[in-house]
C-alpha cells in the first residue's frame, strides 16, 4: 500500500518577486467556501457580479469580459488564437520575456509574425512601430503594458491610435498591469486584453481575466476557420458566460470565489486609491534603494510601481542575497531573466503585497545582507529614506 505523504505545511513567505504575490487573507477565506455546481443559480449570480466588477476594473462596457480558466499565459493564447487565423499578419512588440512569449504563441497559431524590438528596460514610441505597420499590414498588433521581466511601463494610448489608423486591432498584455496601474480599455480603444490573478489582484494563480470588444467579437464570429483551441474558443465560451449558460467546461468554482473577493477588495478600496497606494510604496522603496546605492534597470519615467527591476551592485553575490532573504526572512524576490540574468533583481510590490510593512522589511533585510557582503552605504539610511517618503505623503 502507498503511504500517505506528510501533511502539507507551506513555510510562511512574503512574496515580493514577479508573482505570485501575497494572497489577501480574505481571498484565502473565500477559496475555502463550499463548492457549488457550475450551473447553480448562486454560481451564475456570482459570475454576473464578477463580470460586473471586472468591467469596472478594466474600465470597459465590453459584454465579453470574463475569466479564462487557467493562468495568464492562457489569457494570452485566448486573445491570440481567437483573433488570428493561419496566414494572418501580426506585429508583436518585444522588449522582454512576455513580448517574446507572444511571438511564440502567435507563430503557433499560424500568424506571419513581425517582431518590433526595443532594448530591455525601454518602452515603445509610435515611431518605433510605424515602419512595421506599413510593411506588414497586420490584422493584429500585440504589446505588453507591464513587462514583468524588465519593469517597463508601456504607454498604450498613442500606440493604439496609430494601430487603429493602420486598420489593425490591438491586443494588450495586462497580466501584471491590472490592479496596479490604470487600465482604460474603452478610452484607449483596446480590442482584446488579458490579465492573471496572481500579480496585482492578490489572488493565487489560476484564472486569466480577459475582455474582447465588439470589433474583436465580430472578427471572431466571422472567422473562416475554427479557432484552433477548443478550450479557449470564445464563440463557445460566450454561450456559458453570456445569457444562455450552456455547459462548456466545469468552471473552477473556488477560484471564481477568490477572484470575486479580490475584486471586491479593489472596489472597496477604490481604483484611484489602489493605484496611489502602489505608487506610494514604489516611491518609498525607490528612495530606500537609492540610499543603498541601488539603481533601476528600467528607463526613467517608465518604471512600474509594482515591479521594481534594479541593478545588483557590483561585487554583491546575487544568488546568496536571494537565498538568504528567503531562508532568514522568508522574503522571496525575483532573479533577472534573459538579458537581465545575474544583473538585476525584481522586487514586486503587487496587490496585497504593496504595503509599507513589506517595503520597510525588505529594505532593513537588504541593509543587513549587503553589509555582510561588504557593500558600502550609510547604515540605516534606506529605511529612513523610505520613512521620509511616507512622512511627506
Ligand atoms: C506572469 C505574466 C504572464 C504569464 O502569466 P502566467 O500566469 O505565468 O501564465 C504573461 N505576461 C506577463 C506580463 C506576466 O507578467
Amino acid at each position: 500500500m502507498t503511504q500517505a505523504a506528510p501533511e502539507l505545511n507551506p513555510p510562511p513567505r512574503i512574496l515580493m518577486g514577479p508573482g505570485p504575490s501575497d494572497t489577501h487573507p480574505r481571498v484565502l477565506e473565500a477559496l475555502a467556501k463550499g463548492t457549488v455546481g457550475h450551473l447553480d443559480p448562486f454560481y451564475l449570480r456570482t459570475m454576473d457580479e464578477l463580470q460586473r466588477m471586472l468591467r469596472g476594473l478594466f474600465r470597459t462596457e465590453n459584454r465579453m469580459t470574463f475569466a479564462v480558466s487557467a493562468t495568464g499565459s492562457a489569457g494570452m493564447e485566448a486573445a491570440v488564437v481567437n483573433l488570428i487565423e493561419p496566414g494572418d499578419s501580426m506585429v508583436v512588440c518585444v522588449n522582454g520575456v512576455f513580448g517574446g512569449r507572444m511571438v511564440d504563441v502567435a507563430g503557433r497559431a499560424g500568424a506571419r509574425v513581425t517582431k518590433v524590438e526595443r532594448p530591455w528596460g525601454e518602452v515603445f514610441t509610435p515611431d518605433d512601430l510605424r515602419p512595421a505597420l506599413e510593411a506588414a499590414k497586420p490584422k493584429v498588433v500585440g504589446i505588453v503594458l507591464a513587462e514583468t521581466s524588465t519593469g517597463a511601463w508601456q504607454p498604450i494610448e498613442e500606440i493604439s491610435r496609430l494601430v487603429h489608423d493602420a486598420g489593425a486591432m490591438l491586443v494588450v498584455d495586462a497580466v501584471t498591469g491590472l490592479g496596479g496601474v490604470p487600465v482604460e480599455v474603452d478610452a484607449w480603444n483596446i480590442d482584446a486584453i488579458y490579465s492573471g490573478t496572481q500579480k496585482c489582484l492578490s489572488c493565487p494563480p489560476g484564472l486569466a481575466p480577459i475582455s474582447f470588444n465588439q470589433r474583436a467579437l465580430d472578427t471572431i464570429l466571422n472567422r473562416k476557420t475554427k479557432v484552433q483551441s477548443w478550450y479557449l474558443d470564445v464563440s463557445m465560451l460566450a454561450n456559458y458566460w453570456g445569457q444562455e449558460r450552456v455547459y462548456h467546461h466545469t468552471a473552477p468554482i473556488n477560484m471564481t470565489y477568490a477572484l470575486y473577493e479580490a475584486l471586491r477588495l479593489i472596489h472597496e478600496e477604490g481604483l484611484e486609491q489602489c493605484f496611489a497606494r502602489h505608487m506610494l510604496n514604489h516611491r518609498a522603496l525607490k528612495a530606500g534603494l537609492s540610499a543603498l546605492g541601488i539603481e533601476y534597470a528600467t528607463q526613467e519615467g517608465h518604471q512600474l510601481p509594482m515591479l521594481n527591476a534594479v541593478k545588483i551592485p557590483p561585487g554583491v553575490d546575487d544568488a546568496k542575497v536571494r537565498s538568504t532573504l528567503l531562508n532568514r526572512f522568508g522574503i522571496e524576490i525575483g532573479a533577472g531573466l534573459g538579458a537581465f540574468k545575474g544583473k538585476v533583481w525584481r522586487i514586486g510590490l503587487m496587490g496585497y503585497g504593496s504595503r509599507q510593512a513589506n517595503v520597510l522589511l525588505v529594505l532593513a533585510a537588504l541593509e543587513q545582507l549587503l553589509a555582510e557582503q561588504g557593500h558600502a552605504f550609510t547604515r540605516g539610511a534606506s529605511v529612513a529614506a523610505a520613512n521620509g517618503v511616507y512622512a511627506s505623503s
